[in-house]
């Protein structure tokens, strides 16, 4: 039998955990992958483009466990009344190839991607920041902020978003959890006297909803939203001037903020600094940039968190997934077992 968490279960388990937890949770199970980063199999993701968006598989295996992660993004969904991303997710056990965990991951993604982000941040944004801003405030644009909150203790936002109804909606969901929010008149706006801004926007285009002058020095930047070929949220200068951070370079190199820069600039493979190999930030007024796509190791992270704390409890079901005839050849003699022979 296959454990099996659906979108009711999965809703339940991060109510019932409370959100601040879980996300606490999953920083330190990223954290600890990213850690033994050089284990695991490392591929960029396999993308299906149309006029649409994208669909996408992203396969990870640490030798024991094989995981993958069936995403889209289409950002023109919202106006046709369906979400930008969508997800499930597998986990599957090497030694016998069977899959053993299956899970919704729309909600699992928004909660993994907050927590990468705030962990990445937690070692390169200055350790006195204080105030976010965020230039994009749809679906993930919460649990962005509810990560930063438990790493970096960040409870000032300056939001912007170009539709009105999602700052409206974030507001709505925010302001009672405590946070205090300047809803901005620009991206530049929100921008000023940020210490960490996160750019979150959909937009199957090469967009500048940051310049590089309404950066100041010291600014850590969490751009998760440039995450397809064609798809950019950053001034490029930014990256000049930044020191620039990514998961797996061949997949942000097609798809990051990277794919504005020649082959020979140099980025940073984040799982390097927690290897102690290279300096996270280096000095005060540094600039550093955290080019986000989103990494296989990552959902990997986020399915075996949650198996692990799922298990056995009543947030998972267990369903039928596998044929398993007595006799291992005899599949279609297994028919029988459910219906009469005709
Ligand atoms: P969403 O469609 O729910 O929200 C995007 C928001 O951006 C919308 O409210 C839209 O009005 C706003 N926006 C678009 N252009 C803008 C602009 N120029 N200035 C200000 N606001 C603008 O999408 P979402 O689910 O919140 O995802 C946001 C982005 O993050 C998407 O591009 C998605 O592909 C990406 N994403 C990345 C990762 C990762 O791991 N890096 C994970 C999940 C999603």
């Amino acid at each position: 039998m296959t454990g099996f968490v659906d979108v009711h279960d999965m809703a339940r388990w991060v109510r019932s955990r409370g959100i601040g937890p879980v996300l606490r949770g999953l920083m330190d199970a990223i954290e600890a992958d990213f850690q033994r980063w050089q284990g695991f199999e490392r591929t960029p993701r396999i993308a299906s483009h149309t006029p649409f968006g994208v669909i996408e598989l992203m396969p990870t295996s640490d030798g024991e466990t094989y995981g993958f992660k069936y995403v889209n993004g289409h950002p023109s969904n919202p106006a046709r009344g369906f979400q930008t991303v969508t997800a499930f997710g597998v986990l599957a056990d090497v030694h016998n190839g069977y899959p053993t965990f299956l899970a919704e991951m729309t909600l699992l993604t928004a909660l993994r991607t907050a927590a990468t982000s705030a962990m990445v941040a937690g070692h390169l944004a200055r350790p006195d920041s204080t105030t976010m801003a965020m230039i994009g405030t749809g679906s993930q644009a919460e649990f962005q902020a509810m990560a930063f909150r438990e790493r970096l203790g960040i409870r000032s936002l300056r939001v912007w978003d170009t539709d009105p109804d999602a700052i409206a909606k974030f507001a709505r969901n925010l302001l009672p959890r405590g946070f205090e929010l300047h809803v901005a008149a620009s991206g530049a706006d929100a921008a000023e006297g940020a210490d960490i801004i996160t750019t979150c926007t959909a937009d199957k285009a090469q967009a500048r909803v940051l310049e590089s002058v309404d950066v100041a020095p010291g600014t850590h930047v969490n751009a998760i939203g440039g995450d397809c070929p064609g798809k950019t949220e950053l001034d490029p200068e930014i990256l000049i001037r930044g020191r620039v951070f990514v998961e797996h370079e061949p997949q942000t190199r097609i798809e990051g903020e990277l794919q504005q820069m020649p082959e020979d600039f140099v980025p940073v493979e984040f799982w390097r600094v927690l290897a102690g190999d290279t300096s996270g930030r280096s000095a005060a007024d540094e600039v550093t940039v955290f080019d986000s796509v989103g990494f296989a190791i990552e959902d990997f992270s986020a399915l075996r968190y949650l198996r692990d704390d799922v298990t056995g409890t009543d947030f998972a079901q267990r369903i039928d997934l596998v044929a398993e005839p007595d006799d291992p050849k005899d599949l279609f003699g297994f028919i029988g077992a459910y219906s009469p022979v005709v």
